[in-house]
């Protein structure tokens, strides 16, 4: 059974200030499960999460993750801004992006950010657009396909991510050759794992990786960063993840590989996004229109422009009906938004309860990858965020976007001067 964090009382006292749709965020829960990974990795001396900002890129939620001693794994310019806006850089930093523009590379070297290389050319690009850093980090795809026991997990070799192995040897020698002087290793090999054993197994790999670049080039390795990949139980069948039984697999594959090698003070990063903040966050939304047709459907007032990841890859969310959790699911329904795109479902041929007209919604573990990926197709305003703080209180953290800001691109000409808003 998988429960909300918000019950239908506190939702009726929310949406007297706050109108439907909105995304929540329970306080709470973000600071328990980020003691928890820190916990996990106190092994570790070194150990640092990086948030993936692109996962929930609100200063808010960031300064909460900052507050637990969180950096913040930035992928481009804007997501640069943010961080230093509050203020976190340097080390607090981590830059691991792809096909990267020369400002960007250069705002992160004004930040002296960690920056992670995602091919060997970006060393050149780096000296021409800003300058190279004393140290600095390479990200690794060993190509093929990558297994969990036997079921594959994902498919590195497609991946357009990272290094070949000999071009990280390659790219280690360039680097000292001119004047890098401490070393990082990065890879994400699976997205969304929801089993104990992805980051040891990439650990394991990662860490022989490291022997051999230290035996290779010489190279002065601190560190070595797991990345993301930490998955959620977006379905009620699935176990979520055990991070203390994580961090201790972690922990055996660095006492087997690293510790005899002499790398037993390198420091472990992660880069979550998902496991941060994905379970913490729900879509509130409220049932709007029915309509019996070919199939049932119940209409709610958001749309895939709130939360795109059912329509974008058939993405599992879980539903409940506030007030109506212990209701038999005895009626089935296509949940729709209001896109013209046939793909804006939340959910279809989905057992739920009777629903009528004006019951709320949860949309379950939006908080990670949910209202980041909005956008505004057919005209569609993205929702405000809230925080449901620990003391129980409703605190907006962002505001809901208004028509005003729909056209806000058009501010630099008269075309809509008699717009009325
Ligand atoms: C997206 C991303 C992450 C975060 O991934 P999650 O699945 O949210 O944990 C971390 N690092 C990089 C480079 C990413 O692109």
């Amino acid at each position: 059974m998988k429960k909300t964090f918000v019950n239908k009382q506190q939702v009726e006292d929310i949406v007297k200030t706050y109108p439907t749709p909105f995304h929540l965020y329970d306080e709470k829960g973000i600071r328990e499960n980020a003691r928890k990974l820190k916990a996990a990795f106190a092994w570790n001396k070194g150990f640092k999460e990086y948030f993936a900002v692109k996962a929930t890129p609100n200063p808010f939620l960031i300064n909460i993750l900052k507050e637990e001693g969180c950096g913040t794994d930035c992928s481009s310019y804007t997501e640069l801004m943010l961080s230093e806006a509050l203020g976190i850089t340097g080390s607090n930093i981590m830059f691991s992006s792809n096909d990267t523009p020369a400002e960007d590379f250069a705002k992160a070297r004004e930040l002296d950010a960690i920056i992670n290389l995602d091919d060997i050319t970006h060393i050149e690009f780096l000296e021409k657009a800003a300058s190279l850093p004393k140290r600095i980090c390479l990200r690794f795809n060993p190509g093929g396909v990558f297994k969990v026991s036997t079921s594959i997990m994902d498919n590195p070799g497609d991946a357009k991510y990272g290094l070949t192995k000999d071009q990280m040897i390659e790219a280690y020698k360039i680097l000292m050759s001119k004047g890098v002087e401490e070393f990082g290793i990065h890879s994400f090999l699976a997205s969304n794992t929801v089993t104990n054993e992805y980051y040891p197994l990439l650990a394991k790999i990662l860490f022989e990786l490291a022997v051999e670049l230290k035996e290779k080039t010489g190279a002065n390795i601190k560190f070595i960063n797991l990345s993301g990949g930490v998955g959620i139980p977006y379905t009620p069948d699935k176990e979520p993840n055990d991070i203390m039984a994580i961090g201790e697999g972690v922990r055996k594959a660095f006492e087997e590989v690293m510790v005899p090698a002499g790398l037993g003070d390198v420091a472990i990063f992660t880069e979550l996004g998902r496991f941060m903040l994905g379970p913490y966050g729900c879509l509130v939304t409220k049932a709007i229109h029915e309509k019996h047709t070919h199939k049932e459907y119940i209409g709610v007032d958001a749309c895939a422009v709130n939360l795109m990841r059912p329509a974008m890859y058939g993405a599992y969310h879980h539903i409940t009906v506030l007030g109506k959790e212990d209701a038999p699911c005895d009626h089935k329904y296509d949940v729709v938004g209001s896109l013209c795109e046939n793909n804006d479902k939340f959910a279809i041929d989905r057992m739920l309860p009777a629903i009528d007209k004006g019951d709320y919604l949860v949309i379950h573990d939006t908080g990670a990858h949910g209202y980041a990926m909005g956008y505004n197709y057919n005209g569609r305003l993205k929702s405000a965020e809230l925080l449901l703080q620990e003391d129980g209180s409703v605190k907006m953290i962002r505001r809901a976007e208004t028509p005003k800001d729909y056209f806000a691109t058009f501010d630099f000409c008269d075309v809509l001067k008699d717009m009325k808003y």
